[in-house]
C-alpha cells in the first residue's frame, strides 16, 4: 500500500474493532473488555496505514489471548481480563501503548517472541509470525521502535514509537 499522513487514533479505533469482532468470532469464550486511553492530541503521522493497522490488531490480539488465557488458567473469581490501547503526543513521535493484564512474559520467553516462527500457542493457533513482522514494520519501514515491558502473572504492554515524518522512501 502507499504511505500517507493519517490520524493514528482513527487507526487505533479501527485495529480495536477488527481484534474484537475477530476475536469474538474465533473464540467466543474469550470476553475481554476493551479500553481507549486516546490523546485528543495525538494527531497525524505519515505512515503506510494497512501496515500500522496489521501491527496494532496483532498486539490487540495477542493481548487478548494471555488475558483470556490467564482467566481460563486461574479463574480467579472477579478476574476481568482487559486490553488498553493508549496514544500520546511525543512531539515530533507519536506513542501507540498495547497494554493487557493477561499471563505476563516469562524471561526465557521474552528473549525470542520477535524471531520468526517462535509461538507459545498451540498448533493451529499461531505462526510466530505477529511480533517478527510489527517489528519490521515499525523499525525498518518506519523508522520507529517497538518495546516490551512485563510481569508474568501481571501484565504485558508494548510500546511503540512512530516518528510523524519518517524517511519513508
Ligand atoms: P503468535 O501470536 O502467532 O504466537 P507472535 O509473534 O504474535 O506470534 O507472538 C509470539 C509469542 O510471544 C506468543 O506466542 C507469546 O508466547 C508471546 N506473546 C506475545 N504477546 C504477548 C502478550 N501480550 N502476553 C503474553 N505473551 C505474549
Ligand atoms: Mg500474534
Amino acid at each position: 500500500g502507499e504511505h500517507r499522513l493519517s490520524d493514528i487514533n482513527a487507526l487505533v479505533e479501527e485495529s480495536l474493532n477488527l481484534a474484537y469482532h475477530g476475536a469474538r468470532a474465533e473464540k467466543p469464550q474469550f470476553d475481554v473488555t476493551l479500553e481507549r486511553d486516546l490523546d485528543p492530541a495525538a494527531g497525524m503521522a505519515d505512515v503506510f496505514p494497512q501496515e500500522i493497522t496489521r501491527v496494532l490488531l496483532n498486539l490487540i490480539s495477542n493481548g487478548f489471548y494471555a488475558a483470556a488465557k490467564r482467566k481460563a488458567d486461574n479463574g480467579a473469581a472477579g478476574f476481568k481480563p482487559v486490553v488498553v490501547a493508549a496514544t500520546r503526543d511525543r512531539g515530533d513521535h507519536i506513542e501507540i501503548r498495547i497494554r493487557d493484564n493477561g499471563t505476563g512474559i516469562p524471561d526465557a520467553v521474552k528473549e525470542k517472541i520477535f524471531n520468526p516462527f517462535f509461538t507459545t500457542k498451540p498448533a493451529g493457533e499461531g505462526t510466530g509470525l505477529g511480533l517478527s513482522m510489527s517489528h519490521d514494520i515499525v523499525v525498518k519501514q518506519h523508522g520507529g521502535t517497538i518495546d516490551v515491558e512485563t510481569r508474568p502473572g501481571a501484565f504485558t504492554e508494548f510500546t511503540i514509537l512512530l516518528p510523524r515524518t519518517s524517511s519513508i522512501p
